[in-house]
């Protein structure tokens, strides 16, 4: 659903205009410095980037779901670091509070998020919990006004700069599985908290991500999102369709921008006196990337306006996930091909290194296997 085409278009092409402007041309200093540098974040505050999600009434600009896919094609044509800067504030890190905070939790914590003020991360997955994460084993016991939350965290976008941590811990040891488990906004400088050094990573470098320990960490009982135990895990199911339509979003604007590397490429570098754009193979190349990209853009677009019609949308959301990192994984591999030897050369051009951004989309926020099982349950119930 659009609210207001008129003020949606600015919104894009201002957007549009920050991507090409701004980001693409410090993406080789974000690569080189591994960080997004300061005024770069600044700026993207300033804009208002990090609220697009969070309800106007904190602050935000309370964006729908079409609305966010389409904004989220945009900023992902820069290279996926500036995103995920401001993501977590726009999905993972904040959704649990809008769908199930009580109004005294919002009105302390989500201005911050939608200013930039604060960064927001959602710490969920362990070392025994992955793909499996209701299998989850930090514990939150409760003290008098305090949980005091201890185990580890590991593999948590924007750990290492975040302010606000959601975390799903277990307060009821007894209940295996999601009925037990339970979410907190924990605040970084908690005692008891500690955040390990960002990993080195296949790509994305400017995305900081690491582990997190708790040891005797209290966190206050205020802070326990919903003010109820063990619906923790079932507040973040809840958010689950719209996160998966956003990362397909996320996914879509890599693949435009590749495929605009890869046919700027075509155009200008010859191969047996012309341009190897007029070899229909390389044509080929060229066609299965953009009929993908058409119709992984067609797909997120159709499921973001029926869940913003308030649809179930449970099926279609994960294949978007599925369906649109794959199509990106694919439409990657393709662009290193029009490249040939400069596409697996770093010096000569930005293509290997959004090649490796891109292999993460496969594997986060549910891996494709994943997501093929639960498309298949769906379609298997019905
Ligand atoms: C860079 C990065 C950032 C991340 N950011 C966050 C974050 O911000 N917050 C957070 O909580 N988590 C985050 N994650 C964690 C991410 O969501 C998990 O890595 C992902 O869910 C997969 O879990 P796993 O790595 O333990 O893999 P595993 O679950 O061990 O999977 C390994 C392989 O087994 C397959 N597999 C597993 N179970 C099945 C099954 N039942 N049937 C078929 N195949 C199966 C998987 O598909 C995969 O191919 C991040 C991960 C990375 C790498």
């Amino acid at each position: 659903m659009i609210r207001d085409q008129a003020r949606l278009d600015a919104l894009l092409a201002e957007v549009r205009a920050w991507v090409r402007e701004v980001a693409i041309p410090a993406e080789e200093r974000v690569e080189a410095e591994d960080a997004i540098p300061p005024e770069i974040v600044a700026d993207m505050a300033a804009r208002g980037f990090f609220g697009w999600s969070i309800p106007e009434a904190y602050g935000g600009a309370g964006l729908t779901m079409e609305e966010l896919a389409r904004g989220a094609m945009e900023l992902s044509q820069a290279a996926t670091a500036f995103r995920a800067r401001v993501g977590t504030n726009t999905g993972i890190g904040s959704e649990a509070l809008v769908a199930d905070g009580t109004e005294e939790q919002k009105s302390r914590f989500l201005p911050r998020l939608a200013s930039g003020a604060a960064t927001g991360c959602l710490a969920l997955s362990e070392e025994a919990a992955g793909s499996e994460a209701t299998a989850l084993q930090t514990t939150a016991r409760r003290e008098g006004d305090v949980y005091v939350l201890d185990g580890e965290k590991r593999f948590i976008t924007n750990a290492p700069i975040a302010d606000l941590f959601t975390v799903l811990a277990r307060t009821d040891p007894e209940t295996p599985g999601a009925r037990g488990i339970s979410a907190f906004i924990v605040e970084r400088e908690t005692p008891g908290l500690s955040v390990g050094p960002a990993y080195k990573k296949m790509g994305q470098a400017g995305s900081p991500v690491s582990e997190i320990t708790f040891e005797n960490c209290p966190v206050p009982a205020a802070n326990l999102i919903g003010n109820t135990e063990g619906v923790g895990f079932r507040t973040t199911m809840k958010v689950l369709n719209k996160q998966r339509i956003h990362l397909a979003a996320l996914c879509v604007g890599p693949a435009i921008r590749m495929l605009d590397e890869a046919v700027a490429h075509a155009r200008r570098r010859k191969q047996f006196a012309k341009p190897i754009a007029e070899f229909q193979l390389v044509q080929a190349l060229i066609a299965d990337c953009q009929a993908e990209i058409h119709a992984a853009r067609a797909l997120v677009l159709e499921t973001a306006r029926k869940r913003d019609a308030g649809e179930d949308v449970a099926l279609e959301a994960s294949i978007c996930k599925y369906f649109c990192s794959e199509m990106c994984g694919r439409v990657a591999d393709r662009a290193v091909q029009v490249f040939g030897g400069a596409g697996y050369v770093a010096d000569y051009a930005p293509i290997e290194r959004l090649y490796r951004d891109a292999r993460l989309f496969r594997l986060y926020e549910g891996t494709s296997q994943i997501h093929q099982l639960n498309i298949a349950r769906l379609t298997l119930k019905t």
